[in-house]
């Protein structure tokens, strides 16, 4: 199993943000996190990538648990945060060739590195660029680069496509399903439709309780995936 979730609650004060949840995703998965805001996706997310705690429960993911091997899980997992965090003055390969350095990528083998998730991601004409001058959908970009460059296993992109144009999020979406093809990604959407193109399996979490996990063609029976996650997520 790439990853493994426990019986897994956070509690943020008297919010419960995640509620007993468990479920296992297996190697080469396209899985989409789906739930309405507040749902609990992030901090999910969160506990994955060794951000944050959780409250009670337990993860793992590629073997490696949570609480005692963070930084392999660091090495194994690439994270795309929802606020896709960037050095807006850092031009687009520098920040790349600074990234590849913290993975530690061996240094004779950096730049080359560099050019090529350069090219993969689409950033070519951008890579002399400085982060800020760049639109969402090149920053997007640089976001999913950055989570690539050390070739991680497991991918957990949290809203990916949130904020781009019709074009933008055509491309960024089909890079995703490109990168796709070779690993285990995790990632969270309002889309439907992009649920439907890209995932060949959803979770849909409510008030931080699992309440859907089921193939998305199965799920949508057939047609509508929009209308089931209404009916899945309302009087909840
Ligand atoms: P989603 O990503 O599905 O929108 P989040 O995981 O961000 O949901 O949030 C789940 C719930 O936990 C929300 O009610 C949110 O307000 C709350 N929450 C998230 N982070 C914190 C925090 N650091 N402190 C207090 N409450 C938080
Ligand atoms: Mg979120």
């Amino acid at each position: 199993m790439s990853i493994t979730i426990k019986n897994l609650t956070k509690v943020y004060g008297n919010q419960k943000a995640l509620d007993n949840v468990s479920l296992s995703i297996g190697e080469g998965e396209i899985v989409g996190l789906l739930g309405p805001n507040g749902a609990g996706k992030s901090t999910m997310m969160k506990i994955l990538t060794c951000f944050i705690p959780p409250t009670s429960g337990d993860a793992e993911v590629c073997g490696f648990n949570i609480f005692d091997n963070p930084m392999e899980i660091k090495r194994t997992i690439g994270y795309l945060s929802e606020q896709n965090p960037l050095y807006y003055d850092m031009y687009v390969r520098e920040f790349l060739l600074f990234v590849a350095g913290i993975h530690k990528i061996e240094k004779k083998k950096r730049k080359a590195r560099v050019e090529e998730i350069i090219e993969l991601t689409g950033l070519t004409k951008e890579a002399n660029k400085k982060i800020g001058a760049l639109s969402k959908g090149y920053k997007q970009r640089v976001g999913i680069a950055q989570a690539l460059i050390h070739d991680p296993a497991v991918l957990i992109l949290d809203e990916p496509t949130t904020g781009l144009d019709p074009n933008q999020l055509v491309e960024v979406r089909n890079l995703i399903k490109q990168i796709g093809q070779t690993k285990t990604v995790l990632l969270s959407t309002h889309i439907m439709q992009e649920v439907e193109a890209m995932c060949t399996r959803v979770i849909i979490i409510n008030n931080g309780r699992l309440v859907a996990d089921d193939d998305t063609v199965q799920l949508s029976e057939g047609g509508n995936l929009e209308k089931k996650f209404r009916e899945i997520t309302a009087n909840m």
